[in-house]
Formats: structure tokens, C-alpha cells, sequence
């Protein structure tokens, strides 16, 4: 499947935007500095991102980057890659477009330097792509990220041990139902939910994080709510509850099957009572709920009834190297091109900074009626 892309302009080639200090990328502090003066070295390493780091047209800085490492699952949750167009024939991306573990380590430094703190390994099935472990890896060695990856399940048991041994420092597991035929009917491969259950419970064993996301669909897995969330009271994992989204083009969203995140804490709050809690920074996607029981906390993602676009800043990186500054674009930016041409760095950086200056993305705030009908890049490539 091929998207529309358009090349990144090769802003100020050779140079980079210093922000008016005469910074320049030559000047970041050496790798080996003596030691009395690493205080000082990181101060100024934090001053020199800062000065790198651009602001959109909203004044949002870019923060996370998503990083889709396959366009591939093993999986065909019936709202996100349906068999009726992710079928036996479908175009996944051959192998030669697929950006290379070091082209995605060069991009992960490039984003480190124009303030990215965090990256989300995802996919398709991040689990699926081969030696993954190495990646994670290599992007464990950057220093001042925090680490994680959107997975599944399916594979988790086997995996977590050696993902936590390669540097992973959380994982974020989807799962729509603790029953059963619910659970077979939404992934829609007859994958039993036991399976998934047990790789949670290893991931915890083996001291990786676990947080868990339940995208709710009206009609089809909400009867599933009240027990999820019993299930993982008092478990240490939190629980996150993310509205149906009209991401891609292929799941036949409609509104009325979205259950408003108010209508989830209304529910869960009749059985096990929540209070609010404040957001863990400026900007956190989900809104918070504690236990009053002391059980642990909940979150809920309301991109439809409250989207918070005002405080995005979240770039995606496709499988194929494309970056995507919005979940529901039409278009990307060909970063594969610079990668794979002899563009240095710095010129990099420079498209970069320019890229993101431009940026005005606000689907959710401006949804209706007709959007849902756009053509928009499938979340399983450009990374959930
Ligand atoms: N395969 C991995 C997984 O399912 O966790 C990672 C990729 S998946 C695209 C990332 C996340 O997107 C999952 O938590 C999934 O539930 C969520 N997702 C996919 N389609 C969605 C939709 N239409 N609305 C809301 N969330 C969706
Ligand atoms: Fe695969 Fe994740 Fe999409 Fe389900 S949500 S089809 S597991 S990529
Ligand atoms: Fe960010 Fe786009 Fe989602 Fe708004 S709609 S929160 S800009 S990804």
C-alpha cells in the first residue's frame, strides 16, 4: 500500500537552526567528558536541545516519537486491520523498503536532539519483527529516553524476559475482553485470551511494567468493562480505556458505536469507586481515576468526546520511514529519501525543525460528520 508522501524540504542544508545562540550541532559536549565537569557538560546539553527543540504553529513541542516497526500482525482486530481489506492479498511493505535497525537508531538520535524524551515502539505487531531485541537494544544505549512498546500480547510470554534483558523499560498490552469469545470474536483469529492473560503475568514476573489498553466498541466488547476493570483491580497494572477511533479507512467506524470515556467511569465507578486524580504532567493523553479502595488507578483516552490536540506532541515514524505528525493524516514527509541519500545529520535536523514549525494538525478538534469519510494513513502502518 503506498500513501502519499512528500520529500522533506532540505531546510538550511548543512547548517542548523540555532535558535539565535550560534549553538551548533559540533559543539554538543564530547561522549567522554572528565567527570568533575558532567554536571556542567549535561546543563549545557540540556540548554543545547532546548535550543534545537522546535514549537509548532500552537506553540507544541515535540516530545514522543511512534516508531511502526512492521505493517504486520498476527492478528485482525475488526476495528483496526478487518480481513475484508487486510486479506491474503494485501500489498504488505517488501522487505527492501523497510527502514533498517540503524536507519531507525539514526533517526531516534536525530529526535533526541529536538527534545524527544520518549519512544513507543508499535506497529502492526512490534513483536513480530524479527531480532527486535536488538533494536530495543540499541535504542536503550540513547541516553535520556524512556523506552516502551505497544504490543499485542500474543507473543509476550515467550518474549518479556528477553525484552526487559535488552533494555525495554514498560510495556502497554492490548486487550478488549476477558472473555473468551469476545476476545476471539474482536482479534478475529481465534486467539485464545488465556495466552495473553499469561504474558501479562510473565511480563510482571520478569519485572517489566505492564499497563494494559482496552479500546471500547459499543456493542461488541463494552458488556466487558466492569470485569476488566475488577480484573486488574488491585493487580499493580493500569488499566487504560481508549474510545473507538476513526483512524484509517478501512474499520467502518460510526459515532454511535463509541462509548464516551464519561459513560466508562460512570460505570465502573457504580461498582468500585474512583476519584479524580491530576495528570503526571502537562499533557498526558489520559485522564486519571483512582480506586477510593487504595486498588490502583484507571485512565481513560478520550480522543473523540475531549481531544486534546492542544497539547499533542507525538510524531509517528512509518514502517517504510515516512513521518506522520498527526494519527489521522493524509499525507507524510519521506524521511527515507534524506536517510538513504548522502544528507548529513545536521540537514536532517534542519528539514526536521522545519517540518515540525509548520505544524498545525488538529483532526480530533475538528471531526464531524464528513471526516470520518477522508482518506487517512491505516494505524497499523504509520504506528498506533
Ligand atoms: N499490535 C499492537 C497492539 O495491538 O497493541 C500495536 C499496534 S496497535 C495499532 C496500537 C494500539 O492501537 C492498540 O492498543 C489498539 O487497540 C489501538 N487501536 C487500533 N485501532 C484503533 C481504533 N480504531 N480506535 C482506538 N484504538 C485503536
Ligand atoms: Fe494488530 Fe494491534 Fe491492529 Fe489488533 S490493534 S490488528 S493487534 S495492529
Ligand atoms: Fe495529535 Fe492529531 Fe490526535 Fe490531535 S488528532 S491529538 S493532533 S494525533
Amino acid at each position: 500500500m503506498t500513501y502519499r508522501v512528500i520529500p522533506l524540504v532540505q531546510a538550511g542544508v548543512g547548517t542548523v537552526d540555532t535558535g539565535g545562540t550560534g549553538t551548533s550541532v559540533q559543539s554538543l559536549p564530547a561522549g567522554a567528558v572528565r567527570a568533575p565537569d558532567m554536571a556542567e557538560a549535561s546543563a549545557a546539553n540540556m540548554t543545547h536541545v532546548a535550543n534545537m527543540a522546535p514549537r509548532d504553529v500552537r506553540g507544541r513541542m515535540l516530545h514522543d516519537l511512534r516508531i511502526s516497526v512492521t505493517d504486520r500482525c498476527n492478528f485482525r482486530c475488526t476495528y483496526c486491520m478487518p480481513k475484508t481489506v487486510f486479506g491474503r492479498d494485501y500489498p504488505f511493505l517488501p522487505r527492501a523498503e523497510i527502514l533498517a535497525f540503524d536507519e531507525i537508531v539514526r533517526v531516534a538520535k536525530i529526535f533526541s536532539q529536538l527534545g524527544v524524551r520518549k519512544i513507543r515502539l508499535t506497529g502492526g505487531e512490534p513483536l513480530l519483527r524479527r531480532n527486535i531485541e536488538h533494536l530495543i537494544e540499541m535504542l536503550a544505549a540513547i541516553p535520556g529516553l524512556e523506552l516502551t512498546l505497544t504490543t499485542n500480547g500474543s507473543l509476550l510470554a515467550k518474549k518479556a524476559q528477553s525484552l526487559r534483558d535488552a533494555g525495554l523499560q514498560r510495556v502497554t498490552v492490548s486487550l478488549d475482553a476477558l472473555d473468551d469469545s469476545t476476545f476471539r470474536k474482536m482479534n478475529d483469529v481465534d486467539f485464545p485470551v488465556a495466552e495473553v492473560l499469561r504474558g501479562i503475568d510473565v511480563a510482571a514476573t520478569v519485572g517489566l511494567p505492564v499497563k494494559v489498553n482496552m479500546v471500547v466498541k459499543g456493542g461488541t466488547n463494552d458488556h466487558a468493562i466492569v470485569p476488566m476493570a475488577r480484573y486488574f483491580h488491585g493487580s499493580g497494572h493500569i488499566l487504560r480505556f481508549i474510545e473507538y477511533m476513526d483512524v484509517g479507512s478501512s474499520n467502518g467506524w460510526k459515532l454511535d458505536e463509541v462509548v464516551p470515556s464519561a459513560e466508562v467511569v460512570r460505570r465502573i465507578a457504580s461498582e468500585l469507586p474512583l476519584q479524580a486524580i491530576d495528570p503526571n504532567y502537562v499533557g498526558e493523553v489520559a485522564e486519571r481515576w483512582r480506586y477510593r479502595d487504595g486498588g490502583g488507578e484507571i485512565g481513560v483516552i478520550s480522543s473523540v468526546t475531549q481531544a486534546f490536540c492542544s497539547t499533542c506532541t507525538r510524531v509517528r515514524l512509518s514502517t517504510d520511514g515516512s513521518l506522520y505528525t498527526c494519527l489521522f493524516a493524509q499525507q507524510g514527509h519521506d524521511l527515507r529519501a534524506m536517510l538513504r541519500s548522502d544528507c548529513s545529520d545536521e540537514a536532517i535536523i534542519a528539514s526536521l525543525q522545519a517540518m515540525w514549525r509548520v505544524r498545525s494538525d488538529n483532526y480530533s478538534e475538528r471531526r464531524n460528520a464528513n471526516t470520518p469519510g477522508l482518506q487517512k494513513i491505516e494505524m497499523s502502518y504509520i504506528g498506533g
